[in-house]
């Protein structure tokens, strides 16, 4: 039987939001996904910076995505390094390429699915996990 990917535990995560990322966490828990991307010269950063790295622009979109992307990367965490991780494993955070969002790259998990089927380059889907404080944290499912 394969062991599936959970999502971390709530309690171990304190969101802070400032200027630079709100819109970001009202996409999420409006139930979209978005990114950072220059208003000038289109580029995509994520996490969103205050100067565009390419053009130095303070001026900034954060249009609706599809909400799929690829996996980049990923590590699967078996062992509880804090005891609030007992009960979350295995825990798998990811790095995920964001379709329609070219340079821009998520730091995200991936959850509800087999740890064994996972491969760098799936496609994935984003799935909001709502939180006791009423925001929505972006997840990552396979989308096969
Ligand atoms: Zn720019």
């Amino acid at each position: 039987m394969s062991e599936i990917a959970v999502a971390p535990p709530e309690a171990l995560f304190t969101l802070t939001a400032d200027r630079w990322t709100l819109p970001f966490w009202d996409a999420a828990t409006g139930g979209w996904l978005t990114a950072c991307r220059c208003g000038r010269c289109g580029a995509f950063r994520m996490p969103p910076t205050p100067f565009c790295p390419e053009c130095r622009s303070q001026d900034v979109e954060w249009p609706r995505l599809p909400g799929t992307g690829r996996l980049f990367s990923y590590t699967v965490v078996r062992r509880a390094v804090v005891p609030e991780m007992e009960g979350s494993l295995p825990y798998v955070p990811a790095l995920i390429d964001l379709d329609e969002a070219p340079g821009a790259r998520l730091i995200s998990a991936l959850v509800g699915c087999a740890i064994d089927r996972i491969r760098i380059g799936a496609p994935v889907r984003v799935t909001f996990e709502q939180r006791v404080d009423r925001v929505k944290v972006p997840r990552f499912r396979l989308d096969e």
